[in-house]
């Protein structure tokens, strides 16, 4: 039976912070179906391609039905029978009949949800596992987990002005090792900040999000919870930030949304490396602005650290060829929906690994149970993958959904140690 595609259908459905997004469901010829939902950002890069939103009164203004209207409509009649397995043509017959620089007309949200359900057609289509759909005989490496277990800055609400304070099991042997030492220092953290009758309610990414009177107090907290867990800072467990400097920066200067202080950019750097100096850091996204490239090149160039960029090259290919001529980095983080298709974030992944940088495959903080990303860091052999706390649904949907493609691939499974 023809594997080309019959339908395409999308629906309003929420995101965890009762948010809408979209779903899609694409039906063959054949009868096979693909789904997908699209996540969705806080703290988004102004780089990102346009998310479509409706705006209005209703549903705060974010509405999706305008987006989904475009699917049900244009996007349907553009790709209906076209070969489910040629991937590329699907992106780009939406890309091109979008045809604006950042998919603006018919937005991201519409086009990614639609080139990741064609993907989960065709997989299923061909009874294979989406990991092995997209990366073939080579998809056999599971990523190492970077686990936000304190949450600040924009998704909490408490005094913390970095964003994300992440656990990386640098001893790990396996992704299933990673996860037992992840949840251990987890429920640790979790012990200690009760015995300090602090709160343990939970932000957007299931981080904790007590209201600690600095970010060092958070560091703190951290090297405690992986010492009472028996396990050795830095070399058991280590620690990356996402600092989403782009929310400190205003007018040449950084200042520290919770606490006022403010910061030229040599200053953040010397800040940020003593940071490194006292704590188990291995890791830092966005350290500066996202249109710093500069301050980005000196940091990396000052530090044997990983420093990330996600706002900075929003999964854009144009703008990491950009940060690779400038060395502003040496890994960039990887959020399909900052791109809007499969097949251009397919390519960011490649220009990223031919030229030395790491890549970290990562969730949103507004999520769905949608566990894409999961397949797609084993497919494209990532060495790391982002997807929040070992906490609510929706980021447990990605780790558990690694654990099973680890059993799947059984003695083909490698893991990739962060050192
Ligand atoms: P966002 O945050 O999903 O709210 O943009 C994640 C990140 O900055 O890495
Ligand atoms: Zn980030």
């Amino acid at each position: 039976m023809s594997t080309k595609i019959k339908s395409v259908k999308a629906r309003q459905i929420f995101d965890s912070r009762g948010v809408p997004t979209i779903e899609t469901k694409i039906t063959l010829e054949n009868g096979v179906t693909g789904r997908a939902s699209v996540p969705s950002g806080a703290s988004t890069g102004k780089y990102e391609a346009h998310e479509k939103r409706d705006g209005g009164l209703e549903f705060g203004g974010k509405a999706v039905f305008d987006a989904v209207g475009i699917i049900n409509g244009k996007i349907n009649s553009i790709l209906c029978g076209e070969e489910i397995y040629n991937q590329h043509r699907i992106d780009y017959l939406m890309i091109n009949a979008d045809d604006t620089e950042n998919k603006s007309l018919f937005g991201a949200n519409a086009i990614l949800s639609v080139s990741l359900a064609a993907a989960r057609a065709a997989s299923n289509s061909l009874s294979i596992p989406l990991f092995y759909y997209l990366g073939g005989m080579t998809a056999n490496s599971l990523p190492s987990p970077l686990m936000n277990i304190l949450n600040g800055g924009r998704h909490a609400n408490n005094n913390l002005n970095i964003q994300e304070f992440m656990i990386i099991p640098t001893s790990a042997e396996s992704f299933q090792d990673a996860m037992r030492i992840g949840t251990d220092v987890y429920r640790a953290l979790k012990r200690l900040l009760e015995e300090a009758n602090l709160s343990t309610s939970v932000g957007d990414e299931g981080g904790f999000a007590p209201n600690l009177q600095s970010d060092e107090e958070a560091l703190d907290f951290i090297v405690k919870a992986i010492d009472k867990s028996g396990y050795k800072p830095f070399e058991d467990v280590s620690i990356a930030l996402d600092c989403a400097a782009s929310e400190w920066f205003k007018d040449g200067k950084y200042t520290f949304m919770k606490s006022g202080v403010s910061y030229t950019p040599v200053e953040l750097s010397q800040y940020l490396l003593s940071l490194c100096n006292k704590y188990p850091i291995v890791s830092i996204e966005d350290p500066f602005s996202e249109e710093d490239f500069e301050s980005f090149a000196e940091f990396t160039d000052s530090t044997p650290i990983q420093v990330v960029g996600d706002d900075l090259f929003v999964t854009n290919p144009k703008r990491l060829s950009d940060g690779i001529d400038k060395g502003a980095a040496n890994a960039i983080l990887i959020k399909p929906n900052q791109i809007g298709t499969l097949t251009e974030t397919l390519a960011t992944i490649k220009l990223a690994h031919q030229n030395g940088y790491e890549t970290v495959i990562s969730h949103r903080s507004g999520e769905t149970d949608d566990s894409f990303i999961s397949d797609l860091s084993v497919a494209v052999g990532a060495s790391q993958i982002k997807a929040g706390a070992p906490c609510r649904g929706e980021r447990l949907a990605k780790y558990n959904r690694l654990l099973m493609i680890e059993q799947i691939l059984g003695k083909r499974a490698e893991f990739y140690s962060f050192f």
